[in-house]
């Protein structure tokens, strides 16, 4: 029967290798080991050189394929014990009372890490400056004295953002920073200025990662044209910093759509590898009038390319556009393996156990020689990665569950609501990023589908 990945079974860093273990298998494994693993991301760098959007990012990427992972930004510490009030003076690395008082967020940011590791987080990311090797070097003794006693192996790795470029400097000051919480009443000139007075006072002390470090570490120079690592080692390091190589601020939108009604959907089969319906074909048509109309940006139509999967339903929606098309094998819809071709009411009849583990846990049912939604998550990583590097628009062109696992990754969703999320036929989803996130604006097109003829319709995609 369909094995189901047990929602217990995370609980060492070691996992996420497209093993299944039963929980008691995975004990004692754990048993076995000892202690256990976690993980912190050192975020270091002068101000507005991007660490809260690497935070924020990289947490989300290790939230949606399934660690537990959380971002402590000791900014946000010094505005709940000190204020937010505070002009670049008390950023001097000469003022004792700033320095003191910024040593004070740094640890109780730490403390928080700490039990948050003790109550199941898997991973942290720990968003501030950390400009100073003895600043480093606290912090890991810090979590390696912590984690000895709390049975845990804290491994550190540093992410350094260096960007000397001053218009992307200027450009990320007035992107985020001038809306800051530490600035609410302050004109946008007197914000920017002090802001950039605040960069000068980290520079006076500020140290680089050394190259001879010996601990592991990732830099990233201007925004990614150079990505030097240091003693990156395991699967998970591996994953994170292909992750940050392809990682690039994007200010495109990104377009998302199921493929048009398909025949399959028509009789209310799941699988299969069917052609449009007429509706379908009608979608296809008015998605393509759409995207060449002038309600549709016009410098997006002229750079957006189309990416679809192998399956006939999205590369027949995508004819209609007279746009370059990739075709990713990656895209294709959750594998249903022994359910292919039947209706919902057959499996329900026939595998009615296989139906009952779906109820109840739909993110992690595997269906029997198929797939479950977290082997998709998996499945679609390398397009998440090249999404993340792109630098146009794109359309991209899928199916239902791809649709939604794509969606929660962008859009932050928890991960136990991927297989519910609301993604209709006919319907085109426009994700606009903006500075920590994206916003999500919906079109939909006047096709009739199958499944405007009621709630008791479930179609497959
Ligand atoms: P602070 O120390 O004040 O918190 P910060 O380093 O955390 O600053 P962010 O708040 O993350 O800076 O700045 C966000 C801006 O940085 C965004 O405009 C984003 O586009 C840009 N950005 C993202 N990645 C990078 C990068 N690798 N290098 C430089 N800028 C980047």
């Amino acid at each position: 029967s369909g094995s189901t990945e047990s929602a217990g079974s995370i609980s060492s860093l070691g996992r996420d290798r497209g093993l299944s273990m039963s929980s008691s298998q995975n004990k004692s494994l754990l048993h076995l080991r000892g202690t256990q693993k976690k993980l912190v991301l050192g975020m270091v760098g002068l101000p507005a050189r991007g660490k809260t959007y690497i935070s924020k990012k990289v947490s989300r990427y290790l939230t949606w394929t399934g660690y537990n992972c959380q971002v402590f930004n000791i900014g946000s510490y010094r505005r709940k014990l000190f204020g937010a009030d505070k002009s670049n003076e008390f950023f001097d690395p000469d003022n004792l009372q700033g320095v003191e008082q910024r040593k004070q967020c740094a640890i109780a940011a730490l403390e928080d890490m700490i039990k948050y590791f003790a109550s199941g987080g898997h991973a942290a990311v720990y968003d501030g400056t950390n400009s100073t090797s003895s600043r480093r070097q606290m912090i890991m003794e810090y979590l390696e004295r912590e984690g000895e006693h709390l049975g845990m192996k804290i491994e550190v790795v540093w992410i350094e953002s260096i960007c000397n470029d001053p218009e992307i400097i200027e450009a990320n000051v007035r992107e985020t920073k001038l809306t800051s919480p530490d600035y609410i009443g302050a004109s946008a000139s007197t914000a920017e200025a002090d802001f950039m007075q605040r960069i000068r006072q980290y520079e006076k002390a500020y140290e680089t990662l050394p190259a001879e470090a010996d601990y592991p570490f990732v830099k990233i120079v201007d925004v990614g044209r150079q990505v030097i690592t240091n003693q990156i080692y395991g699967y998970l390091m591996g994953k994170i910093t292909h992750y940050l190589m392809n990682l690039r601020p994007n200010k495109c939108p990104i377009y998302i759509t199921r493929h048009g009604e398909s025949m399959h959907n028509l009789r209310g089969l799941i699988g299969g590898d069917s052609d449009l319906s007429p509706n379908g074909r009608a979608y296809g048509q008015a998605l393509a009038d759409f995207i060449h109309s002038e309600q549709f940006h016009e410098d997006d139509v002229d750079e957006l390319t189309v990416w679809t999967s192998t399956l006939r339903r999205t590369i027949e929606t995508a004819s209609y556009l007279n746009i370059p098309t990739v075709q990713w094998r990656a895209l294709i819809e959750i594998q249903v393996g022994i359910c292919e071709d039947m209706t919902y009411a057959d499996i329900e009849e026939r595998y009615p156990a296989e139906w009952a583990a779906r109820k109840r846990d739909k993110l992690r049912y595997r269906y029997p020689q198929g797939e479950s939604y977290m082997d998709v998550v998996q499945r679609v990583e390398p397009v998440i990665f090249e999404l993340e590097r792109m630098q146009a628009p794109v359309l991209l062109i899928v199916h239902r569950a791809v649709a939604r696992c794509l969606l929660s990754y962008f859009a932050d969703y928890d991960q136990h609501d991927i297989p519910h999320l609301e993604v209709p036929l006919h319907t085109l989803l426009k994700l606009e990023p903006k500075a920590y996130g994206c916003d999500i604006k919906t079109h939909k097109l006047d096709i009739p589908s199958v499944e405007d003829e009621g709630p008791h319709v479930q179609t497959s995609s």
